[in-house]
């Protein structure tokens, strides 16, 4: 955090930005309105700077996630379709936000996504080929460095329309691979699925390794990427850590708009007021944007009157309509073939892990939580890949909990296109929202059947291994199915 005493500073004056959230999107964008030097951007973080070494050690996630150091520690409510079950619900509270804890994987998502946000918008602006110039602009994608010998000009050029050099967003290919991945690899291109070196092309239908956002077997998360060196030198650019934004101030102007002319924060030494003369810009994420707009008093009525919270804006919107990809962990048991859980359940194959690492920056810890991945259909009806298997060498009951002591791996799957719903409600206050709850209905038929569907392509790919010896699954419930 940059040392000055916020108070004065902040009441003195006004900011012509204020971003709150220094997560995957505030970071990016402190860099981009922080580079006309007279322009001057504070940017506001509820969690502490990124100085702990499991948000850089990939494996840390293991560390991070369930972690008050790094996580909100959010729940959901007991959840009918789960079995009344809550599940935890992982936010990174730390600078670089669910970028300092996530799985690394680069993902853009798939072209059709983009068209029809651009068709339900009517802006033509969230169209995929509108949005590929921006994520290409803040690119580095290895495979970019110099001129690799190994890709044909061809090749080479139809990749450079997809893929951005010379960026701040680093791009890595992992730093190994696995016989029982290349094997469920060779699986899934044996029952259909294409061979794919590259899920970012907008059509992401494949079986391969995912890239990841790492450099030389570090997390690359946005505050390396956007903040250091280049913001944290301007002196236009002010960041706050450990400074929760509880409020929006905002005040009718003489034409009888409103505007939001600033924001209360809380901070280790107390309410801090920063102003603005220009705008705010909300990059709380999915859970905390619409948790400050609730606070401010824009959100649907009845639940701000519920809480005390006077009304300012009647917007039903806020907060309803979210959406996530639940996973089935399907685990199926292996024999003669390597896994994670056998490699790791000794003192020296732990220390030949920590070894690899230390000397070549490779191995399990270098390893993102999924390293290999399929986007196909759940049945022929589909128009588009709806189903993703993030597959892994290894299996355990839960992150966090230890690795099973048996050889086996996981090939989890979800339904890209959920039908429930879920929402976001503030409870009134921004310190008991802290490790608030989050409501999302997870189970309709069609969700069921996408992922039921596939966990019984999954439990064919791997028969087709020949290394599978008994399957368990979990479902959404947590309860043991069968598998074939
Ligand atoms: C466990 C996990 C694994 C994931 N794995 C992947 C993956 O492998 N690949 C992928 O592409 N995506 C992955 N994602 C999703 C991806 O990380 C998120 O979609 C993305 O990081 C969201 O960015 P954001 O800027 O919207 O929010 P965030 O990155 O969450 O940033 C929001 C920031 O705002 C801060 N904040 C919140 N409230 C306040 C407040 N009141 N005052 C001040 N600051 C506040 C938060 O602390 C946080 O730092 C994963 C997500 C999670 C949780």
């Amino acid at each position: 955090m940059r040392k000055n005493n916020r108070e004065t500073f902040a009441m003195s004056t006004p900011f012509d930005y204020i971003i709150i959230g220094a997560g995957t999107a505030g970071c990016l964008l402190a860099n981009r309105l922080s580079r006309d030097p007279a322009k001057r951007v504070l940017l506001i973080e509820a969690g502490r700077a990124d100085h702990y070494h499991w948000i850089h050690i990939p494996v840390g996630y293991l560390y991070c996630i369930g972690n008050p150091r790094t996580d909100w520690l959010y729940q959901t409510e007991p959840d009918a379709g789960l079995n009344g079950r809550r599940l935890r619900y992982p936010r990174g509270k730390v600078l670089g936000g669910c970028s300092s804890i996530n799985g690394m994987i680069y993902m853009r998502g798939q072209a059709r996504d983009y068209d029809r946000w651009a068709q339900l918008t009517g802006d033509e602006a969230w169209s995929w080929h509108h949005s590929l110039p921006d994520f290409m602009a803040h690119e580095s994608h290895y495979r970019l460095d110099g001129l690799p010998a190994s890709q044909t000009p061809d090749k080479l050029n139809q990749f450079k329309q997809f893929h951005g050099a010379g960026g701040e967003w680093r791009v890595e290919k992992q730093r190994l691979r696995w016989d029982l991945l290349d094997a469920f690899a060779q699986a899934a291109q044996q029952a259909g699925i294409p061979a794919t070196d590259d899920f970012n092309q907008g059509d992401n239908e494949g079986v391969g390794y995912f890239e990841v956002n790492q450099r030389s077997g570090w997390r690359w998360n946005t505050a390396k990427a956007f903040l250091r060196p280049t913001c944290m030198s301007r002196p236009n650019f002010t960041l706050w850590t450990s400074s929760q934004v509880v409020k929006l101030n905002i005040e009718a102007q003489a034409n009888g708009q409103l505007r939001c002319t600033g924001v209360e924060v809380q901070t280790p030494s107390g309410r801090v007021t920063a102003q603005t003369s220009g705008e705010v810009v909300l990059s709380a994420g999915s859970l905390g944007s619409p948790q400050i707009l609730q606070l401010s008093g824009i959100g649907p009525a009845a639940l701000l009157q519920q809480h005390g919270v006077k009304v300012v804006h009647d917007a039903p919107g806020v907060g309803a309509n979210l959406q996530d990809h639940l996973q089935i962990r399907s685990v199926y048991r292996v024999q003669d073939v390597k896994t994670l859980n056998t490699q790791a359940d000794s003192f020296w194959g732990k220390a030949m892990i920590g070894l690899e690492y230390a000397l070549k920056r490779s191995g399990p810890m270098s390893m993102a939580p999924s390293q290999l991945g399929a986007f196909t259909r759940s049945d022929a009806r589909q128009p588009y890949p709806n189903v993703e298997f993030h597959v892994q060498p290894l299996s355990l009951e839960a992150f966090g909990e230890p690795l099973h002591n048996f050889p086996a791996f996981t090939a989890s799957v979800c339904n890209l296109n959920p039908g429930s719903r879920g929402s976001v409600q503030s409870s009134g206050s921004a310190s008991r929202d802290a490790s608030g709850n989050v409501t999302q209905s997870r189970s309709t038929t069609a969700t069921n059947a996408a992922t039921g569907n596939s966990v019984q392509s999954s439990s064919s790919y791997n028969k087709d291994t020949g290394l599978t010896r008994s399957a368990t699954c979990y479902n959404a419930s947590g309860a043991v199915i069968a598998c074939r």
